[in-house]
């Protein structure tokens, strides 16, 4: 039976019939050797695998490219003979006793390390998945691995796999286990030197690793890790764990981004933190968290059991993540970490603008872009933004939606946040099997007493732009409209030299490569679509002056004008072309108070923005 279920007590005292040596000697080479051992009641074939994908980042990573020199033996050091079934696949006549196999793994992920692994003589960072076999038909046993690392060199050990005894002496390996395969893969571990921490709650662990090179302060980190917790536990009713481990990577010119597990997250960002990162990170706290609720344990039925050897396809990512988009600056705010005005700007910036400025939200049901993630949102190209929309932005204002409509239909004595707690109660009477559609729509409809059907399948089959802001942004007394458009940050008086001129709208997005001004997406039907640019043109002249930086593209279109003709010299693969480009006006949106909202409507604003 399927369960990411286990305390650390259950593990105490345990043996294991398949257990997971590691060994470090190699890591300033990033290599981990493995030797695996599973224990054969009688001789025959035995099938062991690895996961082509990790559970949260739903992508074929075939992690089995990264494993070599195999080695299988018996319990004697005998050579078992043994085939490959399939790329991630082997099969071995194994012999009663033991079956002994070792190979090699080379663990460095350079740029993102969230969904695989980072080895280095400092420290080494493990997703399972990326290394220990399963052995087929034998994965709801316990499994233990055993960490050979020099303990006194790499001191800490942050993980949510359970100790199976209450002490280990320094100089014998850490000796952690898993209740079945399916939490060894969920258990991500930090090993090395970083900061420590961890406090309790309700009587629950919890413990803050944090790796880190850069100004971040992990005490202060650690005090609002606090109250998210605190301000989450609260809308739960509690917390459904006796542990849980947040690790946090925040390291220079990191890619940002999180993977949840069911007592653990792993949550990477660039470490040299102005405001802006900083509440990103936050926010990014918040919604890996949350996920301990929302996927971990509430979650389409599809996604638990998983098949790790192929792509698990579910409609309903609209519910994973985005709920949980929503509810990651809905919750930065209710924990106190923005103001009020905060939040709304915040809102209308980082998710309604750029949900409103991107083509593709008309082009697929979000249920169709939750399906075929894999080769979507997963795999994207610069025409991605005209084809298609992240189910998490799509997502998140769907149960923005959804929240207002409760809302304002049950006057304001019910939210999202109802529905939630009943989603949960189900869960906890049958947590071995996930929910579907039908059963989410029942469950928030007879919590909240409010009719959710119509409107939600309306927006989960349809377009972008069938969610109705204007009618629900009002009912609340809030309204989303054009506003002055941004200027350039303006430090003391104006300079002649330097006038503040506003950015104006191209459709273009730009890089920079090897020294060269690139396109890198065009939006569709917009200016520069009309001038006929094209992903990787090189920008050479800008009405005959040279440009190279996107910040002189954009001060050069803005000296001639919105609604001016400019001239574009590109040099394309088969050479130099002129094309006319003519930018508009940049569209700026603010969500704000109404000025003659009614005082119903101010009084169902508060409960919105209620803490
Ligand atoms: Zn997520």
């Amino acid at each position: 039976m399927y369960s990411i279920e286990q305390t650390d007590k259950q593990l105490l005292g345990t043996s294991a019939a398949i257990r997971y040596h590691l060994h470090f000697e190699n890591a300033h080479r990033h290599v981990v050797r493995v030797v695996m051992e599973v224990d054969v009641a009688r001789n025959g074939a035995l099938v062991l695998g690895l996961p082509v994908w990790i559970p949260g980042s739903y992508k074929i990573r075939d992690y089995i490219s990264t494993l070599g020199s195999f080695s299988l033996t018996n319990q004697n050091g005998k050579s078992l003979s043994w085939q490959w079934l399939s790329k991630n696949r082997l099969e071995v006549e194994a012999e009663e006793g033991m079956l002994r196999v070792e190979y090699m793994y080379y663990a460095y992920e350079k740029d993102s390390t969230i969904r695989s692994s980072h080895v280095t003589r400092n420290h080494a960072f493990l997703n399972l998945v990326t290394c220990c076999l399963y052995v087929e038909g034998r994965e709801q046993e316990v499994h233990h691995l055993w960490f050979h690392h020099n303990r006194s060199l790499w001191k800490n050990v942050s993980t949510s796999l359970s100790p199976v005894k209450e002490d280990f002496t320094p100089d014998e390996p850490l000796v952690l286990g898993a209740l079945n395969y399916d939490i060894v893969v969920d258990s991500p571990i930090e090993i090395g030197n970083h900061f420590v921490n961890s406090f309790e709650h309700q009587g629950s662990v919890v413990e803050v690793a944090i790796a880190h090179r850069g100004n971040f302060n992990p005490e202060w980190l650690e005090e609002r890790i606090k109250t998210i917790v605190e301000t989450e536990a609260r809308i739960f009713g509690g917390l459904p764990f006796d542990r849980y481990v947040f690790i946090i990577h925040l390291f220079p010119g990191m890619r940002g981004g999180g993977l949840e597990h069911a007592r653990s997250s792993v949550n990477a960002m660039d470490s040299w933190g102005d405001t802006a990162k900083l509440h990103r990170l936050l926010s990014l706290l918040v919604h890996e968290f949350l996920h301990v609720w929302n996927v971990k344990r509430i979650r389409p039925r599809e996604l638990g059991p998983f098949d790790y050897n192929r792509e698990n396809y579910t409609r309903m990512l609209w519910l994973v993540e985005g709920a949980t988009s929503y509810y990651d600056d809905h919750l930065t705010y209710r924990c106190g970490f923005y103001t009020r005005a905060d939040y709304l700007r915040i809102l209308s910036k980082d998710h309604l603008s750029p949900f409103f400025r991107q083509p593709g939200r008309n082009e697929a049901t979000i249920k169709d872009n939750s399906f075929q993630a894999w080769v979507k949102l997963y795999l994207p190209h610069e025409d991605s933004l005209n084809r298609n929309v992240s189910y998490y932005l799509h997502g998140g204002l769907v149960f923005l939606c959804l929240d207002l409509w409760i809302i304002a239909e049950s006057k304001g004595t019910k939210r999202l946040d109802d529905g939630f707690r009943a989603l949960w109660a189900i869960y906890k009477q049958r947590p071995e099997m996930g929910i579907t559609e039908e059963e989410f729509i029942e469950a928030v409809e007879k919590a909240t007493g409010v009719a959710i059907r119509k409107n939600l399948l309306t927006w989960l089959n349809g377009k972008g732009d069938d969610l109705p802001f204007d009618e629900l942004f009002s009912r609340v007394g809030l309204q989303w409209k054009e506003a002055a458009p941004t200027e350039m940050l303006k430090i003391g008086e104006d300079i002649p030299t330097m006038p503040t001129l506003p950015k104006l709208f191209t459709g273009l997005t730009l890089k920079t490569d090897a020294g060269r001004l690139v396109v890198a997406q065009v939006e569709d039907y917009s200016p520069a679509f009309e001038a006929g640019i094209g992903a990787d043109d090189e920008i050479i002249f800008v009405n005959s002056s040279r440009c190279t930086s996107a910040d002189e593209f954009d001060v050069l279109l803005a000296k001639r004008g919105e609604n001016k003709f400019s001239e574009l010299v590109i040099a394309s693969d088969t050479g130099l072309v002129t094309l006319p480009l003519t930018p508009k006006k940049m569209l700026d949106f603010a969500l704000t108070v109404r000025e003659d909202a009614s005082e119903e409507e101010k009084a169902l604003l508060e409960c919105w923005l209620q803490r």
